[in-house]
């Protein structure tokens, strides 16, 4: 999770200036309309991040996604969700997998910027996936938690040709300059980055 102040997205800002005049149904690209089967990953459900919480992009035509960010939300996933959907929170990413069963929810679309890293450097280069739970309860860590998000993050690899390791599957933590401590030292990178690998 990732309360930080984003930077101003000046073009959004202006794009959306533009587009308050036009018609919808006559806009070239009307999928920030939340159609329901628009995940990118099969398994997701789709549960959309207001637009006033990510940036519209083309990825990775005008950037390259060569890396992974692991993030805990430290909130429930249902409040998670919320977050994502309330305007005044300036704060998503592109999933979030819930600790009891696995279940993934994609919040924003691969293609797009989700603000997660709290620098822009690594939004506008990574895949966000934030996980139910909290840094110092191990217990949300759950076999089915580590074992869904880790096909989720193989499959990332495999659109992107992101290597697996831990180079580029990397924690909030060592995002440069950030003071985001997730997922935390109950996190089992070992486990998961060996599950990415043999998801
Ligand atoms: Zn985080």
């Amino acid at each position: 999770m990732e309360r930080a102040r984003p930077l101003v997205d000046r073009r959004r800002l202006l794009k959306g200036a533009a587009l308050a005049a036009v018609p919808y149904a006559l806009l070239p690209d009307a999928r920030a309309g939340a159609e329901p089967q628009a995940v990118d990953f099969p398994a997701a459900e789709w549960q959309p991040a207001t637009t006033y919480n990510y940036t519209v992009a083309d990825r990775p035509t005008a950037h390259p996604v060569d890396h992974v960010i692991i993030h805990v939300t430290q909130e429930t996933y249902a409040q998670t969700l919320a977050i994502f959907q309330n305007p005044q929170k300036k704060v998503s990413a592109h999933y979030l997998v819930r600790s009891a069963d696995g279940h993934v929810a994609q919040c924003v679309r691969e293609a797009d910027i989700a603000w997660h890293a709290g620098n822009w450097d690594n939004n506008t280069r990574s895949i966000g996936i934030e996980h139910e739970g909290w840094v110092d309860r191990p217990a949300y860590f759950t076999d089915a938690l580590y074992e869904r998000s880790a096909r989720l993050t193989a499959a990332i690899c495999a659109t992107y040709a992101i290597p697996k390791d831990r180079a580029h599957i990397i924690g909030h933590y060592e995002v440069p300059g950030t003071d985001h401590t997730d997922p935390g030292p109950n996190w089992d990178w070992a486990r998961y980055i060996r599950l990415v690998n043999f998801a």
